[in-house]
């Protein structure tokens, strides 16, 4: 059995500052906010230092001195490798932009990078024992979950609302989870596994009512830095639902400084919503620390349709002292950006992405962000999970070719026997 070194010493309410116990399965605190956890920095700073990096595997557990697992064997690995940050060049110059980078989570395992989450929350679930494990889910979070916990032998139970892309959740079902559609929104699902858990003996996996997801998505934050040699960017926009990611990267970067590996300079961060379903950008305007529920939610980005976060105070923190802010975009922006994005650059975005790259595109006319500014935008899942306009016409074999008309296709639908 081989011990990962570990510098966890406890976990503290987000909102209270209160003090638990680290090696028990733990849900929210007592005051019902998210628990994070705490490392001796201290000690962490003197036990890894840069160099040792450059020697490990390019992938999630390279950063293990920052991750709560304590023994290997609980690992479960899947491919959890580092993810490029890609120059987007073309768009670069069409907007005049001193660097946009995009940082491309649909490489990782099940399409999305809410298997960094998940990777940590399963081997932290095997480390104490827990056997069943649920989830309420807009897809990506489901088939992570899924996909670690059948490699782990971890029952699984996943709640999503009716229309959750459906190839999340044939895939979910797939890795042999229990697998529900359900007729309401994310928080809805999220009441059915809350009220489940004694009944059902499951583990509350939702976002962030378990320490150790943020964790994950933490180390987006520490790529990020170690890609660009620890000098982060101006601005980063991130797509934000429950805000696992935009938390965790705040977190990551506070860690990073208070070890001495990256200075005080911080990304302003950027909450990026969905017109039919921002309830931050709401918060944020009216300067409000909480968030309400968004009522009659919509938008074709499912990641982000979450109406109520359970950390919305820790994103709304986290923007205001990035100096950053909240800003929505409408579906139809969303597409064009992911057309433009896939047309001009090569890189296929999903919606959630390409409401970043829309939310950049109208934050320079805006003048709230500048052209000289270095920019980094998160793809947080491969774009081929999500539903594509048919846009190809058709051939008959059974005719002569005509070359000429292949300019010009018919509509598909024209061209049916
Ligand atoms: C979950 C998800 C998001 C939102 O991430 P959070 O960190 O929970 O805010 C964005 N995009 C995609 C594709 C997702 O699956």
């Amino acid at each position: 059995m081989i011990e990962y070194p570990t510098f966890v010493t406890h976990l503290e309410c987000s909102y209270t500052g209160k003090h638990y116990p680290a090696d028990t399965p733990q849900g929210l605190s007592e005051a019902g906010k998210p628990l994070l956890v705490r490392y001796d920095l201290e000690a962490l700073a003197a036990g890894v230092s840069k160099i040792h990096l450059i020697d490990r595997e390019p992938e999630l557990w390279r950063y293990r001195e920052f991750l709560p697992v304590r023994r290997s064997e609980n690992v479960v690995r899947l491919g959890e490798s580092m993810t490029p940050l890609l120059a987007a060049r073309k768009l670069e110059e069409d907007y005049g932009c001193a660097r946009i980078l995009i940082k491309d989570e649909g490489r990782l395992p099940t399409g999305s990078f809410k298997a960094r989450g998940l990777a940590l929350a399963v081997a932290m679930a095997r480390e104490l024992g827990v056997r069943r494990m649920a989830i309420p889910t807009n897809g990506n979070a489901g088939a992570a979950l899924a996909a670690y916990c059948a490699a782990a032998d971890i029952e699984t139970w996943v709640f999503c609302p009716a229309d959750t892309p459906r190839i999340n959740v044939e895939e979910t079902a797939f890795f042999g989870a229990h697998t529900f559609l359900a007729n309401g929104y994310i928080h809805d699902c999220g009441k059915v596994v809350g009220a489940g858990r004694e009944e059902m003996g499951w583990f509350d996996t939702s976002t962030l009512k378990e320490p150790y997801r943020i964790e994950g998505k933490k180390t987006m934050g520490l790529e990020l830095a170690e890609q660009l040699d620890w000098q982060l960017p101006d601005v980063i926009l991130y797509p934000t639902g429950g805000g696992t990611g935009l938390i965790g990267m705040w977190k990551a970067f506070a860690e990073l400084e208070a070890i001495g590996w990256i200075g005080s300079h911080r990304p302003r961060m950027v909450a990026v919503q969905a017109a039919g379903c921002a309830p931050m950008v709401r918060a944020f305007e009216t300067g409000s620390r909480h968030a309400a529920l968004w009522e009659n939610a919509h938008t074709i980005a499912a990641g982000i349709r979450v109406p109520a976060a359970v950390g919305d105070f820790l994103i709304l923190d986290a923007v205001r002292e990035s100096g950053g802010f909240a800003v929505a975009v409408e579906d139809a922006d969303i597409l064009a950006a992911q057309r433009e994005c896939a047309r001009r650059e090569g890189i296929l975005l999903c919606p959630e992405g390409a409401a970043t790259l829309a939310a950049l595109k109208r934050e320079l006319a805006s003048g709230r962000i500048r052209r000289d500014e270095r920019v980094a935008l998160f793809n947080c899942a491969t774009g081929l999970k999500y539903p594509l306009p048919a846009e190809y016409g058709q051939i008959d074999l059974g005719q002569p070719i005509d070359y000429a008309a292949l300019q010009e296709p018919a509509p598909i639908a024209d061209l049916r026997p």
